[in-house]
């Protein structure tokens, strides 16, 4: 498939379902490290994004779909996740604004930035059991499928390995940022609820091409 703008449509109602679907188990992540409102707070946010879809006009880019589902998470999510997703989808957009279809180059520019964004806004690095553990592993897979000459496709499947690998990677790991850092060694063992949506997210965006 090509990514166009029907792909990243098909990106986020695709997240919005699966979200939807695992909402309870991110809830259950959440209530063992935080508060238990993770699964809330993204289904909230994706149910809202999938709704902004329908206000697109027909002329519209992918950048603008990214942008569109930025604006709903900032606006509808109430927890950290809300502006760190939405600072995300914010700077993907502004990556391929100009693209009408996204090459393997593209995917990791997308995928890139969106991380960068995270990283300034909420000052993780990785190893510090976050969402950013999760990015960080599929922007470094996405790089290295492009650079073997992978086309945009397969350049997303590796995306959501790499992130699905990022995400296992937090169990036992020492919380440093955000609510689970108050547990400190009782977080141990644990998956990062940010990092498993990321892993979901990432995902929906790899199936939503095949
Ligand atoms: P809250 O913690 O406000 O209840 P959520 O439960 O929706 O918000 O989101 C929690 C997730 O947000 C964490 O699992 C983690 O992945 C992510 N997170 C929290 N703080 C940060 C941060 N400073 N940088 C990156 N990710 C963070
Ligand atoms: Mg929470
Ligand atoms: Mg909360």
């Amino acid at each position: 498939m090509t990514l166009d703008t029907a792909w990243a449509i098909a990106w986020v109602r695709t997240a919005a379902d699966r979200i939807a679907e695992q909402a309870s188990e991110l809830g259950e992540l959440d209530r063992a490290i935080g508060d238990g409102d993770h699964g809330e707070n993204m289904n909230r946010g994706f149910a809202a994004a999938r709704d902004a879809l329908e206000e697109l006009p027909a002329n519209a880019r992918p950048s603008d779909v990214l942008r569109a589902t930025a604006m709903r998470l900032i606006s509808s999510v109430g927890g950290a996740a809300g502006p760190l997703y939405g600072t995300a989808f914010l700077r993907a957009s502004e990556a391929v604004a100009d693209r009408v279809t996204l090459d393997a180059k593209d995917v990791v520019a997308m995928l890139d930035a969106a991380l960068g964004g995270i990283e300034e806004r909420g000052h993780a690095t990785p190893g510090d059991k976050t969402m950013v553990d999760a990015w960080t592993a599929a922007v470094s897979a996405a790089r290295a499928a492009a650079s073997s000459g992978d086309d945009p496709v397969a350049v997303l499947s590796a995306a959501a390995r790499g992130a699905e690998e990022g995400a296992t990677a937090t169990d036992p790991l020492l919380p440093h940022k955000g609510r689970a850092s108050y547990l400190g060694e009782r977080a141990v063992g644990h998956r990062d609820p940010g990092a498993a949506s990321a892993a979901i997210v990432l995902r929906a965006a790899a199936d939503a091409a095949a």
